[in-house]
């Protein structure tokens, strides 16, 4: 007899630990026991999707400050829906039309430093909605001058992306950003997908900032919303439109808010402990491999969590960064590192989302695999990894 799904999951399914941060090519984040029982009641009822969302807009705003908030299927999502409602406030012909005739104020301001992929490239996000990118600056300077002279009658939105993945250095800050566009009554929406602080960005100005529900809040796949009541309510608004097909379930919602809620009240430090107790766990299971230097870095967007920086001497190793990479991925179990800087000889192991055990098992691996005189020829392509993924796909 064919094993059931679940039965599957369990068997063939369960070989991996995620030691590169909150993929969603790995499924994002694994959640807490209250989000798991939240969602799966949810999936046994029907409730008024209106008040679920209305329940979701006050423990957003609860733990935010926000006025008020929503939820959609994404963070991508959440960009493409907030910019659709900033162009088009409450009318619902001007829903309707997007995103072919967008109308009059139709521009969106990016730093070209902003312009990054998370998997998609973020111009595609503000596009989707019929809106047109105005670039602001160079890739690794923007002035001020320059957002002032794109911002005019036309800018229906700025877009500030705060992330690894952004040009860290010659961007103009989130508070002068928002400054800036205030003074031309242009709202700052703020992409905040996978950072920690729920806060800090409307402090700093944002009139909306978004939030994955899937990568540190630890829900399910989900777009978390958080802003100025005009705008979420003329986001929400897109549901009658382009929203329709990046619409959230109501088990999602149900996740998602218990995500919220145990956010609130997790312990922070108690996780912090147990991630940098494994981190010098790896630290010294890899000290004294010659050609090896392991250091334990800070996040560069200043979320409070470390990685251990794994670099590679491959004159001294024999091998590259990038055979390691795939090698601890051909364990058992499967070890997933943080790759994206490979071609610079280097890969870092993420301990945020480390099951209780795992630390020891990824100990094991690098003793195994970083102590061999020779490894098997990758291919480093960490740069064309994604693309390939899918093509490799039922290839
Ligand atoms: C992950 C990420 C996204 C996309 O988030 P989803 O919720 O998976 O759509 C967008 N922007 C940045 C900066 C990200 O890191």
């Amino acid at each position: 007899m064919r094993e059931t799904f679940t039965i599957a999951l369990n068997n063939r399914f369960a070989d991996l630990i995620n030691v590169s941060g909150t993929m969603t090519a790995l499924g994002g984040s694994v959640c807490a026991e209250d989000v798991r029982v939240a969602t799966s009641a949810m999936m046994a009822r029907f409730v008024n999707m209106h008040e679920l969302q209305a329940e979701a807009s006050r423990v957003i705003a609860e733990l935010t400050g926000a006025e008020a908030g929503c939820l959609t299927a994404s963070a991508s999502a959440a960009m493409t829906l907030s910019i659709a409602g900033a162009m088009t406030g409450l009318d619902p012909a001007a829903v309707e039309n997007l995103p072919q005739r967008p109308g009059e104020k139709c521009e969106v301001a990016v730093q070209m430093g902003h312009l990054c992929g998370y998997g998609a490239p973020v111009s595609q996000a503000v596009e989707l909605a019929g809106a047109t990118v105005r670039i602001v600056g160079q890739s690794t300077l923007c002035a001020d001058h320059q957002l002032e002279g794109v911002l005019s009658d036309r800018t229906a939105a700025a877009l500030f992306v705060a992330s690894h993945h952004v040009v860290h250095y010659g961007q103009i800050p989130l508070k002068r950003f928002a400054e800036i566009c205030h003074a031309k009554q242009v709202p700052v929406i703020v992409d905040a997908a996978s950072e920690y602080d729920l806060r800090w960005f409307l402090d700093q100005g944002a009139d909306i900032v978004i939030y994955s529900g899937h990568k540190f809040l630890g829900g399910p796949t989900s777009g978390v919303i958080a802003g100025r009541r005009d705008l979420v309510r003329a986001t929400y608004f897109q549901n009658i439109g382009i929203g329709r097909g990046m619409k959230i379930g109501k088990e999602s919602i149900a996740g998602t808010i218990a995500a919220l809620e145990a956010w609130a009240v997790r312990d922070h430090d108690e996780i912090r402990k147990t991630e940098t107790a494994a981190l010098t766990l790896w630290q010294s299971a890899l000290a004294g491999v010659d050609g090896v230097t392991a250091r334990i870095m800070p996040d560069p967007t200043n979320n409070p969590l470390d990685r251990l920086q794994v670099e590679i001497d491959p004159l001294k190793t024999g091998w590259s960064a990038a055979q390691a990479a795939a090698e601890l991925g051909a364990q058992s179990p499967k070890i997933i590192v943080r790759n994206h800087k490979v071609e610079q000889d280097s890969f870092q192991l993420d301990p945020c989302n480390i099951l209780p055990g795992q630390a020891e098992k990824v100990a094991t691996a690098l003793t195994n695999v970083m102590t061999r005189k020779t490894l098997p020829t990758a291919v480093s392509d960490a740069r064309n990894g994604g693309v390939n993924s899918y093509l490799a796909w039922l290839a």
